[in-house]
């Protein structure tokens, strides 16, 4: 049994350092495209806990009880990008702002030893029809979104 408990662990271990490793590449902005969304209400979850003991007379007592847990609301975007789709989740806010087939802005990284895993660091706004339209500064290559094509950044234009 204890053998077991040990293999657990260090499996544990060896995955959760492969996580960080192949989850710290470095970070890219891109576009992707919402593909679902799945919305799971707060609720309690309740699994059942075993426990032996002993009876103090070379026997076990075991007992069963149920433990509850309170699972909040879940907001989760399935995102196509750069060959992979996973999900992250997100606020009510931003999972209410998308729908399936939108375009949606991502920092993420590519794994580093799993070359075609994607990792979403961060999601961004729904872009707008506004957003879209913005256009690059000649000068200092700000993007600005101003109708007037005065530069914010360096005051070109202006
Ligand atoms: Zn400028």
């Amino acid at each position: 049994m204890e053998v077991i408990i040990s293999l657990v662990i260090l499996s544990l271990v060896i995955w959760f350092v492969y996580w960080i490793i192949d989850s710290s590449g470095s970070k890219q902005f891109g576009h992707g495209v919402v593909v679902g969304k799945k919305f799971t209400p707060a609720h309690m979850q309740t699994t059942y806990v075993t426990t032996s003991q002993s009876d103090g007379r070379g026997g076990t007592i075991t007992s069963t009880y149920p433990q509850i847990t309170w699972i909040p609301d879940s907001y989760v975007l399935r995102i196509r990008i750069a060959g992979d789709m996973p999900s992250t989740s997100v606020s009510e806010e931003v999972y209410e702002s998308f729908n399936e087939g939108d375009s949606i802005p991502v920092k993420y990284s590519q794994g580093r030893l799993s070359k075609d895993k994607i990792y979403i660091k961060k999601v961004g706004h729904h872009i707008t029809q506004e957003s879209i339209e913005g256009w690059e500064c000649p000068n200092c290559k700000t993007i600005n979104y101003t109708k007037t094509y005065e530069c914010e950044k360096c005051r070109w234009g202006a």
